[in-house]
């Protein structure tokens, strides 16, 4: 390895998520950190720190110049950008890029084209992707919208190109709506990105939401590892994620594995990302990828056995794939709970200190958290404070052994989500796998109205 030395431009969980990968391939860590973040678990664990600002992120975690000094002073020879915060930024990769610091990340021309919807549907269509049918390019007018929604048949979604976070989409039902609900997209679109495009897809009723993970190397050999289910989701945020997902058959898996791992190799494609799909009666629609580690890529190393960031960082190294695709084999069954410091009813941020810990332990069982008793946790950042992740060897035990971690993972001082996931534990429908991207808020909703009876 020529990379001595990682500076991780991120924070809580994922910063640690990294580090350890880091420490077990015998490199050194810089963890940077703002001002409310001193006593975090990624800065005590880091070999240095250095402090990049004040609490809110645009001030420290986006502050590119105190970064690249960081990395700069401290002698760092990559940088891994985590998820979130600058991982998608092009520009951010190539200002490291242009400092003789390795990215760990994919090339920036990739970030940028996926980060552009539009581009990116155009990019994976002329891969051999399939695509929700819809709008070839940015619809320009009412005209255009008005032609494109009739051709593609109503209900149809309006969406920011430069979209994430579920924000700049509007479902319409009907042709008198068009017009208000696209100006209102965009005026969305704009105020949220600063780009007003939007464009036209055809409204999956009841999809589910199921990603692939792929790899590349950069000189056009790429892998998948298999598909994840989203599908629950409350405001398009994940809950809770499985692999496999309980609805894909092998050969369904072999068979958009295969193209979108081609797809990958072709565009010569390299590091991690995660193709995500809407699946509908038997059919994958690509929305978007994500150029970057995702929250819930441990369910995938789970079932492959594969350390992910250790592959990021070696192929961001210059090395060839570890594995090819032969040798990445399926076992088993995982699922992570994402446990937030909110309410598990009304989900209002519950920040503070942590009074009690104990984290779930025993066989198959990974908390990936940045938790310790004392700890404060901050109001300024995402409410996602620790995540279980649980194996077995089929779906069924893996669910019993959740119930188990999660009726065990104590966390004192905040109200969390870890009785919301132990209930969802409980649901029959759930049990079964027997649910979309709807099924949850739906859930949710049927669940208040209990509480108020
Ligand atoms: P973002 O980047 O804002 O997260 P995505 O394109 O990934 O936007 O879509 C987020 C979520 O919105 C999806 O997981 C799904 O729940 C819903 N969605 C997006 N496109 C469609 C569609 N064509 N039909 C139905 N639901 C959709």
């Amino acid at each position: 390895m020529t990379i001595k030395k990682i500076l991780i431009a991120n924070r809580g969980e994922i910063a640690l998520r990294i580090h350890r990968a880091a420490h077990e391939m015998g490199i050194k860590t810089v963890a940077v950190h703002s001002t409310a973040d001193e006593d975090a678990m990624h800065v005590r664990l880091a070999d240095e720190a250095i402090c990049v600002g004040p609490p809110p992120a645009t001030d420290s975690y986006l502050n590119i110049p105190n970064i690249i000094s960081a990395a700069e002073v401290s002698h760092a020879d990559a940088i891994h950008p985590g998820y979130g915060f600058l991982s998608e930024n092009a520009k951010f990769a190539e200002i490291v890029e242009a400092h003789g610091i390795k990215w760990i990340g994919p090339k920036p021309e990739h970030i940028r084209t996926m980060g552009d919807k539009v581009e990116a549907k155009r990019t994976a269509g002329a891969l051999g992707i399939p695509l929700v049918p819809g709008s070839p390019g940015p619809v320009e007018n009412i005209e255009d919208g008005k032609r494109i929604a009739e051709e593609i048949g109503y209900p149809v979604i309006v969406k920011a190109a430069s979209g994430g976070g579920g924000r700049g989409m509007q479902v319409v039902e009907s042709p008198d709506k068009l017009e208000s609900l696209m100006s209102q997209a965009s005026n969305e679109a704009k105020a949220a990105f600063g780009d007003p495009t939007v464009y036209i897809e055809k409204y999956l009723g009841d999809p589910r939401h199921i990603e692939f993970q792929v790899f590349g190397d950069g000189n056009g050999h790429a892998v998948h590892l298999g598909e994840r289910d989203c599908s629950l989701q409350r405001r398009h945020q994940k809950v809770l994620e499985e692999a496999p997902s309980p609805v894909i058959s092998d050969a369904q898996r072999a068979e958009m594995g295969t193209t979108v791992a081609k797809a990958m190799a072709d565009m010569a494609y390299r590091g991690a990302g995660t193709i995500e799909f809407l699946y509908e009666n038997d059919e994958f629609y690509f929305i978007e990828m994500n150029t970057r580690l995702q929250v819930e890529h441990p369910v995938t190393e789970m079932i492959t056995g594969i350390d992910l960031v250790r592959e990021q960082i070696r192929v961001a190294d210059g090395h060839p794939l570890s594995f090819q695709q032969e040798d990445i084999q399926f076992h088993g069954h995982a699922v992570e709970c994402r446990i937030n410091a909110e309410d598990p009813k009304n989900f209002t941020p519950s920040p503070g200190k942590v009074t009690g810990y104990h984290p779930a332990g025993g066989m198959h069982v990974r908390v990936d958290s940045g938790l310790y008793h004392g700890y404060v946790v901050p109001p300024y950042y995402d409410s996602m404070i620790a995540k279980l992740i649980v194996y077995g060897k089929n779906r069924e035990g893996c669910l019993m052994r959740l119930r188990r971690a999660l009726d065990e993972f104590v966390i004192e001082g905040m109200k969390t989500t870890i009785p919301l996931h132990r209930e969802l534990l409980d649901d029959p429908e759930f049990q079964n796998g027997d649910y979309t991207i709807k099924w949850l808020e739906e859930w949710l909703a049927k669940n208040a109205e209990s509480d108020e009876t």
